[in-house]
């Protein structure tokens, strides 16, 4: 069994102090549902947690008519039971929906599964297309980061020791825009997914064209990846059968999808093309 070190500190700069001492052997704890599985699995080159429980700072949902801030230690039930979420920003929901189990999502916060930083999350598969902006508080200060920016690999992100994720920031996307989140898996429940798809459309009013579409993938690289050139290949296009086939194909050809225990990468890759022309076309939503 391996020594830990445990801490529970009143506030956020107790914490990031105690962090920032702790250096490379330091692990902020929210809900644990990651890190108390890494822990079982065997000793790790950290011992010491310093459990962010106590950080009220951190938790609960402030919308000001334009943008939405997500405090990182908010639970996932907490953010799929706001109205402000529900209304603006849907799809988080149905990606929320799609995390474990109830009781997980009773425990499991927001800023977890971002920090968790694996390829599968769900949630923060979302906040790609959402361009959320990161709060991210250390010993050198606050500062903010474009949720694309933050991964480096799987389970590797910007965070230097000492730093912890506060909130999470988004702005209201146009009010005629339209998403959709899929997750595919073994099981159709409690699952993490072989594959997960993120899109939102917004049309040009009054056209059949698209004015601009955002996609992300997961599970399909060391990291998430928003398809820039899937997306590009909609901007401004009038959607037909084809417009949609081609972003699939360019959205496959962005994946490096590997082989291991839950899926080949030839699946995985062939999932994200038809598993992105899926929710285009669920987003678009048919004749216009
Ligand atoms: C049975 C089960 C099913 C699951 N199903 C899914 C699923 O379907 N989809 C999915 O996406 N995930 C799933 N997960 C994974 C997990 O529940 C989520 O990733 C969850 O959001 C993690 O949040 P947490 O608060 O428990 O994080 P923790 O385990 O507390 O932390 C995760 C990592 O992030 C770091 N961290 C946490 N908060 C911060 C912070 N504020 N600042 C800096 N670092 C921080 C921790 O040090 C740790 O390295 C599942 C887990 C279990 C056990």
């Amino acid at each position: 069994m391996q020594e830990l070190n445990y801490w529970e500190p009143g506030n956020l700069l107790e914490a990031v102090s105690l962090l920032s001492n702790l250096g490379e052997k330091g692990r902020p704890l929210a809900g644990g549902t990651d890190l108390l599985v890494k822990m079982k699995q065997g000793p790790a080159n950290w011992n010491g947690i310093v459990n962010l429980k106590g950080l009220t700072e951190l938790k609960g949902i402030a919308f000001d008519g334009q943008t939405i801030t997500i405090g990182a230690l908010t639970r996932v039930s907490d953010m799929m039971a706001d109205s402000w979420v529900g209304l603006h920003f849907p799809i988080l929901v149905e990606a929320a929906r799609s995390l474990g189990t109830p009781q997980i999502r009773n425990i499991a916060t927001i800023g977890g599964n971002l920090c968790n930083a694996s390829p599968a999350a769900d949630v923060a598969l979302v906040f790609l297309i959402y361009e959320a902006r990161l709060h991210i508080m250390g010993p050198k200060g606050a500062r903010k980061v474009p949720v694309q920016e933050f991964y480096t690999g799987p389970g590797q992100t910007v965070l230097e020791p000492g730093e912890i994720l506060t909130a999470v920031e988004m702005d209201v996307p146009p009010l005629n825009s339209k998403g959709v989140f899929v997750k595919h898996g073994k099981r159709k429940s409690h699952e993490i997914a072989l594959v997960n798809v993120a899109v939102l459309i917004t049309p040009q009013p009054g056209t059949k064209l698209i004015a601009r579409a955002r996609i992300a993938v997961g599970a399909v690289a060391s990291t998430q990846l928003r398809l820039r050139e899937a997306e590009e290949s909609l901007s401004q296009t009038v959607v037909t059968a084809d417009v949609l086939e081609r972003a699939a194909e360019l959205a496959e050809a962005a994946v490096n999808p590997i082989d291991d225990v839950r899926s080949t990468a030839a699946y995985r890759r062939q999932m994200v093309r038809v598993l992105t022309k899926r929710a285009l076309q669920k987003a678009w939503g048919g004749e216009r």
